[in-house]
């Protein structure tokens, strides 16, 4: 079975140590470990397969001291590695905190994680790094809320203070930096905090990490609005509240628990389509009722026959009152 990083080996863990899918989860964070023992990732890779610490524990992958990179969860899987919370984690860390992240061993011999990275362990964890945080749209950054690589420190101050030991932090972050600059899609500006596309609009924080971490991104796809706070982000899901952001091509949504994700535009599209269908009927229906309601009374119908009568009878009380009045003109002799 080929891993998903092809320089890797596979050595997968059996299906019962992983939680399946990250149960859905979006993975926005990378934990870096040391082994504090072992000689080769191969042998790491064996005391995961084999369930040896007792608590299924395993990560995704773990790098060797001669390079060697072995895969021994899915990508596609959440790990066990990083433990459950300790008392002063980072404050971003809630529930389990397997399911936000990937997680990388580096095999060191040494039992306080001790020992220098070896060049070609250096030179293999930094390129896995790069190639997870690309594909999976992490930040290539100290983590903080919104996403990032950290050390198991981070999640288990206390039981884990020492890992990962003397990782070249700073030589991680100098790569990364150098090695993958970040694609600002061309005529966008971008400062650092701000991306803002050609048309004014712009992306901040998470949304606009989704940008430029992504592997590509159409510079047409500029945002429509601001991003703005809404009780529930989808109409096609309840996903809650958080935030929200159209641009040309995509619905951006962010929720505390899921962090930044893509709307499947297609649904949520469908589900205003058929408001609108919905809300069209409803106002077919009201117009029409108000037609009806505005026809003018037909007028009651006219008796013509006694209405002759009556002008028959006036006009022959005309005649009578002009002869009449003939009378009274001779007798006045006018
Ligand atoms: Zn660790």
């Amino acid at each position: 079975m080929s891993s998903d990083y092809s320089p890797a080996l596979t050595m997968l863990v059996p299906d019962a140590y992983v939680f399946p899918g990250s149960w859905g989860a979006t993975r926005r964070w990378l934990i870096l470990h040391k082994t504090a023992g072992f000689q080769t990732a191969q042998e790491v890779a064996a005391y995961f397969q084999a369930g040896s610490d007792g608590n299924d524990v395993s990560v995704h992958y773990v790098v060797g001291l001669d390079g060697t990179v072995v895969q021994c969860v899915r990508e596609a899987d959440g790990a066990g590695g990083n433990g459950v919370l300790e008392a002063g984690h980072d404050a971003w860390w809630s529930g389990n905190p397997n399911l936000v992240t990937f997680s990388i061993e580096h095999v060191d011999p040494d039992i306080n994680n001790a020992s220098p990275v070896t060049p070609a362990q250096q030179a293999a964890s930094f390129a896995l790094i790069r190639s997870i945080c690309t594909r999976w749209a992490i930040p290539m950054r100290t983590a903080d809320s919104n996403g990032g690589i950290t050390g198991h420190y981070s999640i288990d101050p206390q039981s884990r203070a020492h890992c990962p030991g003397n990782y070249p932090w700073d030589a991680l972050w100098a790569f990364l930096k150098g090695a993958a600059p970040m694609p600002v899609p061309q005529g966008w500006k971008d400062n650092g905090t701000t991306l803002t596309a050609p048309n004014k609009h712009f992306l901040v924080k998470g949304f606009r990490d989704h940008v430029l971490t992504a592997s590509a991104w159409d510079a047409s796809d500029m945002p429509l609005e601001e991003e703005q706070s809404v009780a529930e982000v989808e109409r096609h899901a309840s996903s809650g509240a958080g935030t929200r952001q159209l641009t040309v091509g995509r619905l951006l949504i962010y929720t505390a628990s899921k962090g930044v994700m893509e709307s499947a535009a297609g649904q949520e599209i469908k589900v205003c389509y058929d408001e609108i269908a919905a809300q069209a009927k409803q106002i077919a229906t009201l117009t029409a009722e108000l037609k009806a309601a505005q026809t003018p009374i037909a007028p009651t119908a006219i008796n013509v026959t006694s209405a002759i009568a009556a002008c028959q009878s006036i006009a022959t009380s005309l005649v009578i009152i002009e002869k009449d009045a003939t009378t009274l003109k001779t007798a006045l002799g006018i």
